[in-house]
Formats: structure tokens, C-alpha cells, sequence
């Protein structure tokens, strides 16, 4: 497949390899952030070419299995009511709230409608001015280029029927939080490429500087992650700590000027829960006031409504690279993708549906090894 091909070749990937365990004298452990770079590396085996003394840690970068469950909880009471059509992405509908998911509120008559594009939610509201239209917004800095666009559109067109259930969170605080964490692990990290194609990677400057950890923005195919990998060895073992770009075909350091300015004329940075991490201070959006009449929790009176984590899903060490999901107790038994327990298990890029479909369950103890 013409450009992605040679992002996977497996000779290159090979010397690659040789090349990180030719330079790695002591353990470390480098963490991706990027759910999608997770799948990678355990789709391709790619933690099973390093040398020993490399842990790959899974980090947070999993806008699905982040999103609290109180968030959850609101989209389902949300989409049960009869006068609203409640639009996601698909990679949503599956994800245990405290009382079922949005498949069984559809089930039982609710009007929820999976959507490939915000843009596609506003189009229903304008089509159905007698429902109420709401979308579920939920994702990293890379996804809240085009919800602002939809929130910023219906303003403008005075499209007042429309509104987002908000759960957008950002990368540079939860590193922050987990650098700061007493039990942290991680001495390097993979960031992701996606998200600093949008938002370029100045603002990991101050942590890498603070914190003396290298970053190395890094993309997705086989090739990326082993690239940027050897990059934060290299780093590591000549104590550097800085922040290096692997994926230029994509990222520049200033990131998408355009995006940036549409997306803060929308949101303003809030306080965020993380699920299974608990709040991070300034690391998510919410709608600035402009825009608060398309603010779906306010506009259902849902601000005030809290619940508490399910306290058997250990997602939250997951997430936080703490524990692997093979550690978890149901992890395979009681939570499987077809009866998931915890959103790592749903989301296509949640850590334990990752080692669940590669089948990382079904390994022995001898060629599971250390890290998995
Ligand atoms: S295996 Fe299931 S219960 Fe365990 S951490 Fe993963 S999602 Fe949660």
C-alpha cells in the first residue's frame, strides 16, 4: 500500500531493533501516550523486538477509555429522553456507564445515532427543528478542531436545537500528572503525533526541561514507534532531555495556527476527571460562556450529577502505566470486549482490548516475557 508500505517494512524494522538494543545499557521505561501506538505495538509485536531492558509502558491516550464514567452516565440519561436524537461516534456506544451503555438506551427506544462527523449532527439539527440534537464530543486535541467548528457554526447560524456533551481532554497536562505521581515509572515519553499535528509540540518544552524527561513526537506505523523509541534511548543513555520530533512528515513545531485559533475562540481550558485517574487541573476544554447556550449538561440540567468509579476496573493504573492489563484479575474472565467491565476493554484503542485481540491472553509465561 503505497505510503505505508515502507513504514513497515520489516527488514528496517529489524535493524532498527538491533540498532535500539546496540545502544541500550541499563533498563528503561518509555512510555507511549497514544492508545493508537499501543495497538501498533502489540499488533506488530514490536515491544517483542526490544531488548529486555526496554519496558513499554501504556499510557493515557485514549479519549474512549478516559472519558469518566459520570460523563457517561450524563449521555445515557441524555439519550433516553424522547424529544433528543443523540449523536456519537461508534467507538462510543459500547462503553459501561452505571447502568448499561448507549446500545441498550437504543435498544430500548432511545434515538441514538453513531455519526462520522460532528459536522453530520449539525446537519440533523438544522433537518429536525423540533428535536433536540446533542453530540457527544469527546476527544484529545485532535478531535476538537472540528467540534468547535460544529459549535461555532450553529452559533452563527443560530441553530439553537443543537448542542455537545463535552468530555475533551488534553495531552501536555495528564504528562504533567503522571511525572508528578509518586508511583511514576516513565523516564521517556512517546508523544503523540496526531495530537501535535495540531497542536505542535512547544508546549512539552517545560516539561521535558522540568522534569528532565526526553519526548519524542512519534507517529503510528512500526517504523514511527521504533524510530522514536531508538530516539529516547539515545537520549536516555546520553542523559539528554529534550523534546525531538520523529514524525515531521506530519507535525511542525507551531502545530496548525488555523486550528488552534478556532478552537480557542470556542473552548476554554477546565478542570477535567479522567476516568480511573480523578481530576486533572487545566487539562481539558469546556465551552466559553459565548457559547454556553449549546452546552448540553446545562441545557438538561446535568452539571451537578456525580457518581463514583466502579472500584473492580483497574483502568485507572492502566491508564496510568502502572499495572498491565494482564494484571488486572478480570482482565480475560469476567471482562472481555463482549462484556467489558472497563472502557480499555471497548475502545479500539484501549490498552486491554489491545492485548485481548492480539491475543496476549493465550501466551505462555516464557514468550509473554516481561513486558507484556
Ligand atoms: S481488563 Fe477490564 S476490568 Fe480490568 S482494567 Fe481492563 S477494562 Fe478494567
Amino acid at each position: 500500500m503505497k505510503y505505508v508500505d515502507e513504514y513497515r517494512d520489516r527488514a528496517q524494522a529489524e535493524g532498527c531493533a538491533r540498532a535500539i538494543a546496540a545502544i541500550t545499557t541499563r533498563p528503561w521505561s518509555i512510555m507511549e501516550v497514544c492508545g493508537g501506538q499501543t495497538h501498533s505495538i502489540v499488533r506488530y509485536g514490536i515491544d517483542e523486538l526490544l531488548p529486555e531492558k526496554l519496558t513499554l509502558l501504556h499510557g493515557p491516550g485514549c479519549p474512549v477509555c478516559v472519558t469518566p464514567l459520570e460523563l457517561i452516565d450524563k449521555a445515557l440519561r441524555i439519550a433516553a429522553r424522547p424529544e433528543v436524537i443523540f449523536c456519537s461516534f461508534g467507538d462510543m456506544l459500547r462503553v459501561p456507564g452505571s447502568g448499561g451503555d448507549l446500545f441498550s438506551v437504543k435498544a430500548q427506544g432511545g434515538d441514538v445515532r453513531i455519526v462520522y462527523s460532528p459536522l453530520d449532527a449539525l446537519k440533523l439539527a438544522r433537518e429536525n427543528p423540533q428535536r433536540q440534537v446533542v453530540f457527544f464530543a469527546v476527544g484529545f486535541e485532535t478531535t476538537a478542531p472540528a467540534n468547535a467548528m460544529a459549535v461555532f457554526q450553529a452559533h452563527a447560524q443560530k441553530i439553537a436545537n443543537f448542542s455537545v456533551l463535552v468530555s475533551h481532554v488534553l495531552v501536555p497536562p495528564a504528562i504533567e500528572a503522571l511525572l508528578s505521581a509518586p508511583d511514576n515509572r516513565t523516564q521517556a515519553f512517546l508523544a503523540a503525533g496526531h495530537v501535535c499535528t495540531v497542536m505542535g509540540f512547544e508546549e512539552y518544552l517545560p516539561l521535558a526541561k522540568k522534569y528532565r524527561v526526553p519526548i519524542v513526537v512519534t507517529g503510528f506505523e512500526p517504523l514511527d514507534i521504533l524510530q522514536g523509541i531508538l530516539m529516547c534511548v539515545r537520549q536516555l543513555e546520553e542523559g539528554r532531555a529534550e523534546v525531538e520530533n520523529q514524525y515531521t512528515r506530519s507535525v511542525k513545531r507551531e502545530g496548525n495556527r488555523p486550528a488552534q485559533e478556532l478552537m480557542a475562540k470556542v473552548f476554554r481550558v477546565v478542570a477535567r476527571k479522567w476516568r480511573g485517574v480523578g481530576e486533572i487541573p487545566r487539562s481539558g476544554f469546556g465551552l466559553r460562556d459565548e457559547f454556553a447556550a449549546h452546552d448540553a449538561e446545562a441545557r438538561f440540567g446535568l452539571v451537578d450529577y456525580h457518581v463514583d468509579e466502579d472500584s473492580e476496573c483497574i483502568s485507572g493504573q492502566v491508564l496510568r502505566g502502572v499495572r498491565k492489563p494482564r494484571e488486572c484479575p478480570a482482565f480475560g474472565g469476567r471482562c472481555t470486549p463482549e462484556r467489558p467491565l472497563g472502557a480499555t476493554m471497548v475502545s479500539s484503542e484501549g490498552a486491554c482490548a489491545a492485548y485481548y485481540q492480539y491475543r496476549r491472553h493465550e501466551q505462555t509465561s516464557i514468550t509473554a516475557g516481561k513486558r507484556s
